[in-house]
C-alpha cells in the first residue's frame, strides 16, 4: 500500500473496443481484458443497446421469490451451451461467491443423500478459486491465503499437474499428480464431498497449463470414488480456451460449473453455478424437511447483467467469435516462441487458447527465479504501458489475455510491448 501510495495512479476514463483511455487522453491496448472479463471490448455497441434497453423496463427486481425474462432466458441460454446434463443453475455475483455455492451444495447434497461424513473438499496445489473465506480454505497460493489459515475449514491439496513446476514431461506430471489422486480419494473418499479444480489453466497460479488427458483423468477418478466434480471456469469460461467451456476439450461434464468473469462480456458483476439434476432433486422435498438450500445474494440474477449476458452470448453467435479466434491463437502461439523461446530471461512460456504466461527468471539454464522483491513482472509491465500496453503480472509472470476478439496484427502490438518492457531486465 505504501507503494501505491507513493505512485502516481493511472485514470481511466473511456474505453473503446481493445483500448483504454485515461484522463490525459493517452490509449492503451488492454492486454489483461480488465482483469480477464472483456470478451468482445468495451463500449460495445449490442451490449450499450440491450443494458440501455433493459434499463427501461427494470433495472432490478428480487429473485427470492420472483423470476425476471432476462434472468429466466439467460439461464435457458446457459445450459444450451454448457457441457450436456447441466440443466439448473443457480445465480450470484462473483466468481467467489459461486464458487462458495457450489461448496455449499456440494456439502449439502450428501446431507440430503444420507452421507453426512463426506464434508471434506480436494482441491490442487497453487489453486485459486476466490477470496471469500469457503473458496479460500480451497486455495493454494500460500501468499494470498497463508495469513487467513486459522479461519478457514481447510481442504485437501493434491499435486497440481503442471510439468514445468514438475520439472518432468507431460506425461509424467500428469501421471504423477493423478496417482496423487487416486492415493487420497482411495483413502479417504468417504469423508470427501468434492474436488475443485480449475479446468485446463491454473489461471491466478501463473497460468498453469495442464497437460491433455488429465482433467478427464480426474474426472474418472471423481466417478470411481462418488466425489462431486467442481470446475471452476471463472476464469477459463466463456471462450477463453478457445472453446466455449474449457471442460469441452476433454468432454467433460462437471457436478457444478461455475462461472462469471467472462460471463456479462465484462460488463457488470454477475454469476452462476450450474449443476444437475441429480443434485437438484436431492434439494426437493416437503417443507418440514428443511432440505431447502438457504442461500440467496440481494442482487442475484441482475435483470441488467442479465441482459449484458445475453448479448455477449449472441455476439458469441452471431460473429462466430470462437471460429475466428483459432487462426489468431496459432499466430500467438508462433510467436510466443519465435520471440521469446531463446530469451535468457525466460524459462517458460504457458499458453492455452488466449490465457498467456511468460514467466520470468534471471537465469533460464538453471532456472533460477527473480528475487521476488525486485518485483520484476511489475517492472516489465510499468515499462509496457509506456508504449501503450495495459498489463498485471502474476509475481514473475508476465500474463496476456487480450480480449478474445483482439487480430493478429493487434497480437503484434501486445508483444511488441512486452519485448519492449522486458529491456528493462539488465
Ligand atoms: C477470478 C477468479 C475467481 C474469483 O472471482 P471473483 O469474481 O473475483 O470473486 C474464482 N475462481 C477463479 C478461477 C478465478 O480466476
Amino acid at each position: 500500500m505504501s507503494e501505491w501510495l507513493d505512485s502516481e495512479p493511472l485514470v481511466i476514463e473511456r474505453a473503446e473496443g481493445h483500448y483504454l483511455y485515461d484522463t490525459d487522453g493517452n490509449r492503451y491496448f488492454d492486454g489483461v481484458s480488465s482483469l480477464w472479463v472483456t470478451v468482445h471490448g468495451h463500449n460495445h455497441p449490442h451490449i450499450n443497446r440491450a443494458i440501455a434497453a433493459q434499463l427501461g423496463s427494470v433495472a432490478h427486481s428480487t429473485m427470492l421469490g420472483l423470476v425476471s425474462v432476462p434472468a429466466t432466458e439467460l439461464a435457458a441460454a446457459l445450459v444450451q451451451i454448457a457441457p450436456t446434463g447441466l440443466t439448473k443453475v443457480f445465480y450470484s455475483d462473483s466468481g467467489s461467491s459461486a464458487v462458495e455455492i457450489a461448496l455449499k451444495q456440494a456439502f449439502q447434497y450428501w446431507q440430503h443423500k444420507g452421507r453426512p461424513q463426506k464434508q471434506r473438499f480436494v482441491h490442487l496445489a497453487d489453486a485459486y478459486h476466490g477470496d471469500t473465506l469457503g473458496a479460500v480454505g480451497v486455495g493454494g497460493m500460500s501468499v494470498f491465503h497463508e495469513v487467513f489459515g486459522p479461519l478457514l475449514v481447510a481442504g485437501i491439496s493434491v499435486p497440481n499437474p503442471n510439468p514445468y513446476r514438475f520439472s518432468g514431461s507431460p506425461e509424467q506430471a500428469k501421471a504423477h499428480a493423478l496417482s496423487a489422486l487416486e492415493e487420497v480419494l482411495s483413502a479417504q473418499h468417504e469423508d470427501i464431498a468434492g474436488l475443485i479444480i480449475e479446468p485446463l489453466v491454473q489461471g491466478a497460479a501463473g497460468m498453469l497449463v495442464q497437460p491433455d488427458g488429465y482433467l478427464s483423468g480426474v474426472a474418472v477418478l471423481c466417478k470411481r470414488y462418488d466425489i462431486l466434480l467442481i470446475a471452476d471456469e471463472v476464469a477459463t469460461g466463456f471462450g477463453r480456451t478457445g472453446r466455449m467451456f474449457a471442460c469441452e476439450h476433454e468432454d467433460v461434464t462437471p457436478d457444478f460449473l461455475c462461472v462469471a468473469k467472462g460471463l456479462t462480456g465484462g460488463y457488470l458483476p454477475l454469476a452462476a453455478t450450474l449443476t444437475t439434476q441429480e443434485v437438484f432433486s436431492a434439494f426437493l422435498g416437503d417443507r418440514s424437511e428443511y432440505r431447502t438450500f438457504f442461500h440467496g445474494h440481494t442482487y442475484t440474477g441482475n435483470p441488467l447483467g442479465a441482459a449484458a449476458a445475453l448479448a455477449s452470448l449472441e455476439l458469441f453467435e452471431r460473429n462466430d467469435v470462437i471460429a475466428n479466434m483459432q487462426p489468431v491463437i496459432t499466430h500467438l502461439q508462433k510467436e510466443l516462441h519465435v520471440r521469446f523461446g531463446d530469451h535468457p530471461n525466460i524459462g517458460d512460456i504457458r499458453q492455452r487458447g488466449f490465457m498467456v504466461g511468460i514467466e520470468l527468471v534471471s537465469n533460464k539454464k538453471t532456472q533460477t527465479p527473480f528475487d521476488a522483491s525486485q518485483a520484476t513482472g511489475a517492472m516489465v509491465c510499468r515499462a509496457a504501458r509506456e508504449i501503450g500496453v495495459l498489463l498485471r503480472p502474476l509475481g514473475d509472470v508476465i500474463v496476456l489475455m487480450p480480449p478474445l476478439t483482439t487480430t493478429s496484427s493487434e497480437i503484434d502490438v501486445l508483444l511488441d510491448a512486452v519485448e519492449y518492457g522486458l529491456e528493462v531486465i539488465r
